[in-house]
């Protein structure tokens, strides 16, 4: 697309909270969120308005079809202090393109890359205080993209918003995940929408990850649609195994979300000169490698947690306990390299980063 973007118009707030961060020990994910958010809105095939303004509520008419039918897609990534005080945001082009993948599927339009990229450097550089320091933890970022058509006629959308916002976190749960197999419901099926992030794909996993969790689990393993065998997605996070000396991870064949995080974890595997494969992994090969002793780790991978080790799968009335995880550990060390080169405290040679402005 290159239809000319609108400028993007910054109002700042004269109320700012980033003060109440200096200082604070430990901030949880999702618990305070940063002074500013980006806004853009897209009407009758344009791109017309776009600015920064203090985070805030939106007001929305109660018939659009973003509450009406779920025409909504986001994305997540983060940003981290460098060693040097910069602010680096990582891959932020891939969530760009992922999210406009996300809106052609809901047959809503997509938002120019350029705008998308400049708008959210404006609004993190805006906001530059609130990423905490090199080491102390992230910046999240959600962006989000949804319909303010105000019909109820089932339509694809004459009007949308792209919203971004964004939080600082210290900690995020990283202790080793307990798993159950859930036969009952599923995440994703051919043809559906498990390889774009809709809104609409979390709500119907929950039932199954409170059900887990009620069973003593933190967490779901996604089985395949079709044969209820292959072995797809744990809870939100793309899933990989250490069989023997092989990682394996599901391949994206459409019922697989694209994970940032998965794609950087391969590179680094194949840096770090281990044999990685993109293939399917049966829930009988995972316990007949769990029975032979083949079965090393299991890790999953996200933007939030980067990497968390799997420590038990249920699967019916078999647990497959998982070798506690030593320094050698792969897993950690992929979560290692990759949390070292997203913060900026190792090169950077995949070109991964986007360096914004040194602070002043
Ligand atoms: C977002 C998401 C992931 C992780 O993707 P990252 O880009 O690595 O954060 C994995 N699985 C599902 C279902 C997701 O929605």
């Amino acid at each position: 697309m290159n239809a000319a973007i609108p400028p993007i118009n910054v109002q700042r707030t004269d109320a700012s909270l980033a003060q109440r961060l200096s200082g604070a020990a430990d901030i949880p994910f999702s618990s305070v969120f940063s002074d500013h958010m980006f806004v853009a809105s897209w009407r009758e095939g344009r791109w017309e308005e776009a600015g920064i303004r203090p985070y805030g509520p939106l007001s929305l008419a109660p018939n659009i079809s973003a509450l009406q039918y779920g025409l909504s897609v986001f994305e997540g990534l983060k940003a981290q202090r460098t060693p040097g005080g910069r602010v680096a945001l990582f891959r932020p082009t891939s969530n760009a393109r992922r999210l406009n993948r996300s809106a052609q599927r809901l047959a809503m339009p997509e938002i120019p890359e350029a705008l998308f990229l400049e708008g959210l450097r404006t609004l993190v550089g805006l906001d530059q205080q609130w990423v905490p320091e090199h080491g102390r933890g992230a910046l999240y970022i959600r962006p989000c993209l949804f319909s303010v058509d105000p019909c109820v006629r089932v339509r694809p959308p004459d009007e949308c918003l792209c919203v971004i916002f964004t939080f600082p976190f210290t900690s995020y749960y990283s202790g080793p995940v307990e798993l159950l197999v859930s036969e009952s419901y599923v995440r994703a099926f051919p043809g559906g929408t498990g390889d774009i992030k809709p809104a609409g794909n979390y709500a119907p996993a929950l039932l199954a990850e409170r059900e887990a969790r009620e069973a003593g689990f933190h967490s779901v393993l996604w089985l395949d649609g079709m044969h209820r065998s292959f072995i797809e997605e744990c809870g939100v996070m793309n899933v990989f195994f250490v069989l023997e000396d092989e990682v394996v991870t599901p391949p994206l064949e459409g019922t697989i979300l694209p994970g940032v995080t998965r794609d950087s974890a391969l590179t680094l595997l194949k840096d770090m000169g281990v044999r990685v494969a993109e293939r399917r992994v049966s829930i009988d090969e995972l316990l007949q490698a769990s029975r032979a002793g083949r079965l090393r780790e299991c890790f999953g991978t996200g933007t939030a947690a980067t990497v968390s080790h799997i420590s038990r799968i249920r699967y019916r009335d078999t647990d497959m306990h998982l070798p506690s995880v030593g320094e050698g550990a792969i897993g950690s060390q992929v979560r290692d390299r990759l949390n070292a080169i997203a913060s900026g405290a190792q090169p950077d040679r995949h070109g991964w980063l986007d360096l914004l402005f040194p602070l002043e």
